[in-house]
């Protein structure tokens, strides 16, 4: 890894400095090189200018000495012409031997006046020369300068800069070398750090003090695992809180994911199963309750909180199950303990039982008194009559009620046994319309079936059902419509098909009930009225009983009302 990034590192130095070495090279070599070259020309110039005027000025010598001279002195070769071209003097060659000059680019030009210049290979000496030709009276003198020495110094030159650019280069590459090599470092560091923080060690910490880039990714992870590791604190804590919370419940508590294995439990569930719970393993080694497993296997499948009773998790002790989804798929299902419950419900309800029953027959001994004293107590004797009267009344209600208290608990415990048979709807609706039809037209109350807005009776599907329990229902409620509703003049009983299920109504067109009572009306002894339901004889237990007969059918029963027009109760039993 260090070696990628140096090895990296490295190589795009090494490309940065070679071509900035080579850029150097070039750019440099070329401009000493052209400095160099203009140099040598101006010197010439003046050179030439300078025997051009000792030509034309030093009249004590011959122009052969003076080119001799003059070309030793200056280094140079010296050619002197006259206007037509004729070489009247050299310094390196015999002039009587030579060609006519005046055709030489240099030459021609000065002989034109201006200061001629040429660089060419001298066809007299056959090497590579700069002429600087210069015009004076009388012809031209004309000054040629080897180009092998200028070669000579340019190659000298790229030397230097070439071992200059080689020790620079030498230099850059160490100084590359160590940048880079420490550069790496700190990335390894960082990449060490960073794979550590991601294996789970969230106190690693990389603390680099540098300003830079570097130093700046490298805080930025610090400051990352930090953030990291207070979260991870947190929800530790939360997590610790929440088991202690879970572990002093009552209620067992299991989470099981969505294939099927317990991820957790608190200790209530531990204690209740006696192999204890097996994490990560089937849930069904630790609880076989069939009740149980359908429950979490509808709530992880259906995504919905689902409930049942559990009775084979521990032998003799029933369980409330109730299954609620968990987010990431599975469910958590909490087990509350009913026996207690239900024993001390047992007993209420048992202790009604018994003091309705241990009631009935004194009740109807002072009934049958108060009627008998009554049929013997002459008219005369009023006052005695009232009292007589109050009790055999008063007597009569309590009867009422303990008869009513009497079916309920025996209804509620299931100890009446219901006779359910596939009933058709039309039967038990003509039965409760016969029973009740008299009874209404003598309150002056027209009872009838709806055959206008509802189906047909006979068309409806056949119902489960026992039919003297269901028959109590209707004349609980056919009776309270009489009863409270009877401002309406009329009561209408019909039926219609629900999903699964048919749906009776009882229908009647008096002051109706206040929407903030319909939720209640079916607990026992609720009464919207309380005054007028019990100058109407009414015990507040005909609701509930009917209540409990629908449950015990595995139906439904509810209300709907508005004041002043009227209530309709409605119950649903389920198809046969
Ligand atoms: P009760 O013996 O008092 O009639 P129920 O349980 O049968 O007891 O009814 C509970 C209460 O619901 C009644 O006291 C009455 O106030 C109200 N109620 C029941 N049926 C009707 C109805 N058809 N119209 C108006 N109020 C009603």
């Amino acid at each position: 890894m260090r070696n990628r990034i140096f090895i990296k590192l490295l190589a795009a130095f090494l490309v940065v400095i070679l071509a900035a070495a080579v850029i150097f090279d070039v750019t440099i070599g070329r401009a000493w090189q052209a400095s160099l070259r203009a140099e040598i020309e101006r010197t010439l110039v003046e050179k030439t200018e300078l025997v051009a005027h000792r030509v034309e000025t030093d009249r004590s010598h011959s122009l052969a000495d003076i080119a001799a001279q003059e070309g030793h002195a200056a280094g140079a070769r010296v050619t002197i012409i006259d206007p037509t071209g004729h070489v009247l003097a050299d310094s390196e060659a015999n002039s009587a031997n030579m060609e006519n000059h005046a055709s030489r680019p240099e030459f021609s030009a000065a002989l034109a006046g201006t200061i001629g210049r040429n660089e060419r290979r001298s066809t007299t000496i056959g090497t590579p020369f700069l002429y600087v030709a210069v015009p004076i009276s009388g012809g031209a003198v004309r000054l040629a300068y080897p180009l092998s020495d200028v070669e000579a110094v340019s190659t000298e030159l790229r030397h230097n800069l070439e071992w200059t650019t080689a020790a620079v280069f030498g230099f850059a590459f160490l100084v590359a070398a160590i940048a880079a090599s420490w550069s790496a470092r700190r990335l390894e560091r960082i990449v060490e750090v960073a794979g550590r923080i991601a294996d789970g060690d969230l106190h690693a910490r990389i603390l680099e003090k540098s300003p830079d880039e570097i130093g700046r990714v490298a805080g930025a992870i610090d400051k990352t695992a930090v953030r990291v590791e207070q979260s991870f604190a947190e929800v530790r804590s939360s997590q610790r809180q929440l088991e202690t919370l879970l572990n002093s419940m009552q209620d067992a508590v299991i989470a099981v994911s969505d294939d099927g294995l317990v991820q957790w439990a608190n200790q209530p569930m531990d204690r209740l199963v006696p192999q204890r719970t097996r994490l990560h393993q089937p849930v069904v080694e630790t609880i076989r309750d069939p009740d149980f497993l359908a429950t979490v296997r509808e709530a992880t499948a259906t995504r919905k909180v689902k409930t049942a009773r559990a009775t084979s998790i521990v032998p003799g002790r029933t369980f409330d199950v109730t299954a609620a989804p968990l987010p990431g798929g599975g469910a958590v299902a909490v087990l509350r303990d009913l026996t207690e419950t239900e024993r001390v419900e047992k007993t209420r309800r048992d202790f009604i039982a018994n003091v309705s029953h241990e009631l009935r027959t004194p009740l109807t001994s002072i009934q049958g008194y108060a009627e008998t004293l009554l049929d013997s107590t002459p008219d005369h004797g009023a006052p005695n009559r009232e009292f007589l009267e109050i009790i055999r009344k008063n007597s009569g209600r309590m009867s009422r009620l303990t008869e009513d208290l009497l079916t309920l608990a025996r209804v509620e415990s299931g100890e009446t046994r219901f006779d359910v048979e596939p009933v058709p709807p039309s039967e038990i609706l003509h039965d409760a319309e016969e029973s009740f039809r008299e009874i209404a037209r003598a309150h002056g109350i027209d009872l009838h079936i709806n055959i206008k807005d509802a189906p047909v009776p006979e068309t409806l599907p056949m119902v489960l059902a026992d039919r003297e329990a269901i028959h109590q229902v209707f004349s609980n409620l056919i009776d309270n419509a009489l009863k409270y509703g009877a401002t309406g003049g009329r009561v209408v009983l019909g039926a219609r098909t629900v999903p699964h299920a048919v749906e009776f109504f009882v229908q009647d067109f008096g002051a109706g009930i206040g929407s903030e009572h319909l939720p209640r009306l079916f607990e026992r002894f609720y009464r919207v009225d309380k005054a007028r339901s019990r100058e109407s004889g009414g015990t507040g237990l005909g609701l509930a009983i009917a209540k409990h007969i629908m449950l015990a059918h595995g139906g439904s029963i509810r209300a709907e009302s508005e004041l002043g027009h009227g209530s309709t109760f409605l119950f649903a039993l389920p198809n046969a």
